[in-house]
């Protein structure tokens, strides 16, 4: 246990089991050759601009890159067009009728559209969005269920060069507002309703308050998925089938700028306040794209499934964007994991015959507390690939995954990245990486990632400390909606040159690299800075615990004290011996410096909507203070309930 002065955060975790990947994986991957990482490091510019070659430009760029520090320019003066990379170009193929998405409903209905279906659809709903005087620049917000219109708004957006910002269905009327009115948008394309564990979710109810306050917005294209009754305002709130009927179905796709808007999207607000991240066409295609295929292995036999919303960064590059420029078959699932049962993601994967399922590490950690028998009720053999996303994975639940959905055959790729980046950054490439549970291994060809300490300085291998970016990428975000100055605040002032995630991370002593969770969050006991992941994959490791989000609080001597919420496995009794019995393996697992020394449970803990811990709630719960901001939050009444469990613990 190494805590020299210079490493910025400590690393205590161990974890020793290693998954290589088995020959006839690498026998039929896509990569497998470990040179192609030496291949990029020596030119990063000529890599990323062979990927582009793949792709269809109405010109080719001028030059790779341009880089005024924090200004980035990719593929400059090139000229395409996504939606044409993500449909025309596969309609000369035999991919022609090829199953692009495969969508699942959530009360049992299904549709499956070809990539020429979904090139018709989204020619005649961009002639729609044209006829309603929507013009290349305008922002178009999108709020909808998981139904296959929204990745058709998506692509149509793209076809017409409206940047699209996307809503998450489960988000109330005022953050739906709040974004509306930050991106000035002219057209709101949302439903009816949407169903969720078997209810309906009133969007359009939802998207009338939010109308109240929003001047921007000229018109409301409706979409008609539960059929129950809604508002149409005269003169602005239209009928999706209405304006599709006859539209027509021919639509040339605008020539983009490489560096012309593609979308905007707000992160999930786990931190603050949702930032509107500002991603282009070309480089963000090309990151896309590249990723997709190598990160998953993506082959023409295969079908896909990316379980996110395309409410987040996940859904935009891995449902729809990489895999259709991928030429693959995308599922997409409207519903949630245990509606109508527990098995229904099992079921999803039984039912399609899904070979690459890429998912979150809350989800697993869900499914882990209910328990082996759900996946053990479906055929999941025709799985070969799983992947995580959105928070560290500990490794307990990673072995989990592994062993109980892959039936220990299926590399499983931790993927790092967030909105900002657009892609994937750091990630196993399943034909070559030695797999660590727990680990998202290295940086992704092409990219640079470091670990630095306070100063900026690499830390050494086995220590921990910022993780940062030190080149410019493709599909990096290039500012924040109507702020350049947060951009430039936020993301590059606290090292000078470098990218700043916001995240801790560690590098063992083979260059590994651990995400350690999010700097903010980082515990500070007695001088010794700790992170929250280490704790709580400490405390997963324990066979009655499900999952654990953990927190400082402040202490006298000690500055801040260990507070763990804790959700034990379903059967399991919550007694003052498992308390005991929790503190002592944290000890012996990491280190006596990080026993926790407040163990609550916790049937529920206070997640986004996309499903990560917010860490700084359960802060204010523990200290006392009033919630911070809790609109991103997906059930409020969680936070209630935690201050009464904290209170009884305190009495
Ligand atoms: P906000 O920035 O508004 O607070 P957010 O950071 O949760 O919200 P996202 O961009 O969706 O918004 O999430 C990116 C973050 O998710 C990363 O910075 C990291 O903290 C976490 N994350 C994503 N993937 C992984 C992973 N594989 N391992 C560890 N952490 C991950
Ligand atoms: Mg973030």
């Amino acid at each position: 246990m190494a805590s020299e002065a210079n490493m910025a955060i400590e690393a205590l975790l161990e974890e020793g089991r290693t998954f290589p990947p088995s020959k006839t994986f690498i026998a039929n991957a896509h990569v497998s050759d470990p040179a192609i990482y030496e291949r990029a490091r020596q030119n990063p510019e000529a890599f990323w601009s062979s990927w582009a070659e793949e792709l269809h430009w109405f010109r080719r760029w001028d030059k790779v890159l341009d880089w005024d520090v924090p200004w980035a320019k990719w593929f400059v003066d090139g000229k395409t067009n996504m939606a044409y990379n993500c449909l025309d170009r596969h309609l000369s193929t035999f991919r022609k009728n090829k199953a692009a998405i495969v969508w699942e409903g959530e009360p049992g209905d299904s549709r499956v559209l070809t990539y020429w279906d979904l090139y018709r659809e989204v020619c005649k709903f961009a002639n729609v969005l044209k006829g309603l005087g929507v013009e290349k620049g305008d922002r178009i917000t999108i709020y909808m269920p998981m139904i296959p219109e929204l990745a058709i708004a998506m692509l149509a957006c793209a076809r017409i060069g409206a940047p699209h910002s996307v809503v998450f269905g489960g988000f109330s009327s005022e953050a739906l507002r709040d974004r509306i009115q930050d991106a000035e948008a002219k057209v709101l394309i949302t439903a009816d309703g949407g169903y969720r564990r078997g209810s309906i979710v009133p969007l359009k109810q939802n998207a009338d308050a939010s109308m109240a306050e929003t001047p921007s917005l000229e018109k409301a294209v409706v979409v008609r998925r539960t059929g129950q009754e809604v508002l149409m305002q005269d003169g602005r709130d239209l009928w999706w089938h209405d304006l599709t009927a006859d539209a027509s179905q021919d639509c040339p796709a605008e020539e983009m700028d490489a560096e012309d808007v593609l979308f905007l999207l707000y992160t999930s607000g786990t931190t603050g306040k949702p930032k509107g991240i500002v991603h282009t066409t070309g480089g963000y295609m090309v990151g896309t794209y590249a990723t997709t295929k190598w990160v998953f292995d993506l082959k023409d036999e295969d079908t896909y499934w990316c379980s996110a919303d395309c409410g987040w960064v996940t859904g935009h590059s891995y449902l729809v964007y990489g895999p259709l420029l991928n030429d693959a078959t995308s599922v997409m699932f409207e519903g949630t994991p245990d509606y109508p049962e527990r098995d229904r993601f099992w079921s999803i994967i039984e039912k399609y015959g899904v070979n690459i399922l890429y998912t979150a590490p809350t989800a697993i950690r869900t499914f882990m507390r209910w328990g082996e028998e759900w996946p053990q009720r479906r055929d999941l053999s025709s799985l070969r690939l799983l992947g995580t996303v959105g928070e560290p994975i500990n490794p307990e639940a990673w072995v989990w995954y592994w062993q109980n959905i892959g039936g220990g055959r299926c590399p499983v790729v931790d993927t790092w990245w967030q909105t900002e980046t657009g892609a994937i950054m750091i990630t196993p490439l399943p034909g070559i990486t030695n797999l660590k549970p727990g680990s998202a291994t290295f940086p992704f060809p092409g990219v640079e990632a470091d670990v630095v300490d306070e100063a900026g300085n690499s830390v050494p291998l086995g220590g921990g400390g910022y993780l940062v970016l030190k080149l410019p990428w493709p599909s990096m975000l290039r500012t924040i909606y109507g702020d350049p100055d947060r951009y430039v605040q936020t993301y590059w002032s606290r090292y000078p040159g470098m990218y700043f995630t916001g995240d801790g991370a560690k590098r063992d002593e083979q260059g590994y690299l651990w995400l350690l969770g999010r700097v903010d969050d980082v515990l500070n006991v007695a001088g010794h800075r700790i992170s929250t992941m280490e704790v709580e994959s400490a405390l997963v490791d324990h066979h009655a615990v499900a999952e654990a989000a953990v927190i400082g609080r402040s202490h006298d001597v000690k500055g801040q004290a260990i507070c763990a919420f804790v959700t034990i496995k379903e059967g399991v009794e919550g007694s003052s011996d498992l308390i005991a019995t929790l503190r002592d393996h944290v000890a012996t697992k990491i280190g006596a410096i990080a026993r926790p020394d407040d163990i609550i449970f916790a049937a529920e803990l206070p997640k986004t909507r996309s499903g990560k811990i917010m860490r700084r709630l359960l802060r204010d719960v523990a200290e006392g203070h009033a919630l911070g901001d809790t609109t991103t939050l997906a059930d409020p009444s969680v936070v209630e309930y935690l201050k009464g469990q904290y209170e009884e613990h305190e009495a």
